[in-house]
């Protein structure tokens, strides 16, 4: 517990002093990137071309990273909506399986009839995305990787986790055959700003982004990993009740029926 607050006090002071930032560098990112969009429709050189593309490229690197910034300084504060966690992940396929590479398997296994959670869905595709550039990165050599959804209900079975009140729960749980992390590489995981990729590669703040938004969301994570064998991260999001099933919209957002 000691700890657990200790890294939430830390996260709320790098949060403060990065937000400010982050957000006023977003504001001038946005500048850059209109004006190269606009550059681009005048420029015949091809010589140009290749010029203005990489600067879109850094661009969009810094755009990227600014949002990480904001989400995990909670700038933007989460939406939720009622999400069928396997509707949300399926929709996101294509660019999980091209984050993956050439090298690296990556397979669903999808729970039939699992629960809706109500959680922002963009957060939710960002934590993913994080979890999933993680084990890539952790399998260079490649490997496979396992996407898998279930529900949970804690207070059946002796199922319990101390922070988490008893009832339905979804699980979301990426499992990667890479070199997994020795114990005091683990325990800093959720550090914002640890990182042991090399400048330029990591930020260290991914898997801060995954602990903000499942705890913000009112869930739980747990992360498991052997070194040499791999890693496997559980994300505990709080579900509908058994009884209750959910339509979609046109959007991919669920509305709660009763039946
Ligand atoms: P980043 O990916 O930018 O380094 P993260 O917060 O996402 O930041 O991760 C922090 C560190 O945790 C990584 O640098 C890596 O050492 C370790 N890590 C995270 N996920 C995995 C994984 N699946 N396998 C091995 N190590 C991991």
């Amino acid at each position: 517990a000691q700890a657990a607050l200790f890294q939430a006090q830390k996260m709320e002071a790098v949060g403060q002093l990065t937000g400010g930032v982050a957000h006023d560098f977003n504001n001038l990112l946005t500048i850059i990137v209109n004006s190269l969009d606009l550059l681009t429709r005048n420029t015949r050189d091809a010589r140009d071309m290749r010029l203005i593309e990489s600067a879109q490229r850094a661009a969009e690197r810094g755009a990227k990273l600014t949002q990480q910034l904001l989400a995990f300084s909670r700038r933007q504060p989460l939406q939720p909506a009622l999400h069928n966690p396997n509707t949300l992940i399926g929709g996101f396929e294509a660019i999980l399986r091209r984050a993956c590479g050439e090298l690296v398997k990556l397979q669903l296994a999808l729970a039939p009839r699992v629960r809706s959670i109500s959680v922002d869905g963009p957060q939710f595709e960002a934590a993913l995305l994080n979890l999933i550039v993680n084990a890539r990165d952790a399998m260079p050599e490649g490997g496979s990787l396992r996407i898998t959804t279930g529900n949970v209900t804690l207070g059946e079975n002796g199922q319990t986790i101390a922070e988490l009140k008893p009832g339905p729960y979804v699980s979301v749980t990426v499992a990667d055959t890479g070199s997994g992390m020795a114990p005091e590489i683990l325990d800093r995981v959720f550090e914002p700003f640890f990182t042991t990729k090399e400048i330029g590669k990591g930020t260290g703040l991914g898997l801060s982004q995954v602990y903000g938004f499942v705890t913000q969301s009112g869930g739980h994570i747990k992360v498991d990993s052997t070194p040499g064998q791999g890693t496997t991260i559980t994300m505990l999001l709080p579900a509908q009740d058994n009884g209750e099933e959910a339509v979609e919209d046109e959007d991919g957002t669920e509305r709660p029926i009763q039946d």
